[in-house]
């Protein structure tokens, strides 16, 4: 018995490591097609991007957009960043693109801020090679200088991750942001390991409450009780705090009534390429620009 047992045992043993590897396989040989069409992709001009407006809830009023990351690949269709993120992120292309991203978010800035009295704020993602493979607080000092941005109209949004990451170079890199006078905004807030004591530590000026916890809001309990603490929490520690995901009217009335006063989502807009968004915000008196 206990060598027929083993028999089978072997047998499944291999049959497993078999599909194990044959799927490694397949995923590593998609992640270098990817990689090698994403290298080319910046020259081909196949990167976009889009921009999703952040509104006031209170009154309506856009007070910033999102600037997300499209490629569109000639006969492709567009593939969206949790496609691709990861790949450029491994092979370190995060950092040319991430530059492309940054440029192109601040030259927009600067454009839609020209005719308008309230400036809009542009967000943009960083991911943690971008610190840790780059100079980046000299990248961003470059590229507001080349673009005539200045340094309030950019928010930078990063993660929880970053700030575990406990280094002593982020840190120094995230200082010099807050003195220049850009704004941290923690991005999928609550997705992460929270310790709150660390937000103390940085120089975060807002929070983004991830659109999980939005989701269940208000007919989930638990989640509703958890997106009231954490505009609690925030509040309690002089942070800002923006709803991600925000879906339905019920959701923003709740959000509200909470105390979260700003909103993204696709009740107030979906990502648009640049010129949609222009066309949606338009400017103080309401013309396009
Ligand atoms: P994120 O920073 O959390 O961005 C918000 C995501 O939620 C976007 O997905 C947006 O399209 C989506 N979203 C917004 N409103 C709603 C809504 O009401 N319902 C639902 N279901 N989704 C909504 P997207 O554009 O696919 O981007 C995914 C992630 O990729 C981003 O998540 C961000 O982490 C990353 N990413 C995008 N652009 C860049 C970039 O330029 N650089 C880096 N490093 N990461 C980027
Ligand atoms: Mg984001
Ligand atoms: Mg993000
Ligand atoms: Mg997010």
């Amino acid at each position: 018995f206990a060598d027929t047992a083993m028999y089978h045992a072997k047998r499944r043993g291999r049959n497993n490591f078999q599909f194990y590897s044959a799927d490694l396989t397949a995923r590593a040989s998609e992640r270098m097609r990817i990689e090698s069409a994403l290298r080319r992709a910046l020259q081909r001009n196949e990167l976009e991007l889009y921009f999703q407006p952040q509104i006031d809830m209170t009154d309506g009023a856009f007070v910033g957009a999102e600037a997300l990351l499209r490629w569109k690949r000639l006969g492709q269709g567009i593939m969206l960043p949790h496609k691709f993120i990861p790949v450029a992120e491994e092979s370190g292309l995060i950092v040319g693109i991430g530059e492309w991203v940054l440029a192109q978010a601040c030259g927009a800035a600067v454009a839609w801020n020209r005719h308008r009295e309230q400036p809009l704020r542009v967000a943009v993602n960083l991911s943690t090679r971008q610190f840790i493979l780059n100079d980046l607080a000299g990248t961003v000092r470059r590229i507001l200088d080349e673009t005539g941005c200045p340094p309030q109209w950019l928010e930078l949004e990063i993660t929880e991750s970053l700030l575990l990451e406990d280094s002593k170079e982020i840190r120094a890199t995230l200082e010099t942001f807050d003195r220049m006078g850009l704004s941290i905004a923690i991005d999928d807030f609550g997705t992460g390991y929270s310790a709150l004591s660390y937000l103390h530590r940085f120089p975060v000026k807002r929070i983004k409450i991830d659109r999980s916890f939005v989701r269940g809001v208000p007919s989930d309990r638990r989640k509703s009780e958890v997106v009231k603490a954490m505009i609690s929490i925030a509040q309690a520690m002089s942070l800002e705090v923006l709803a991600e995901g925000v879906e339905t009217p019920l959701q923003a009335i709740y959000l509200q009534a909470h105390g979260c006063r700003l909103a993204q989502g696709h009740l107030f807009g979906i990502p648009l390429p640049r010129s949609g968004f222009e066309a949606m915000a338009g400017n103080d008196r309401g013309i396009v620009s």
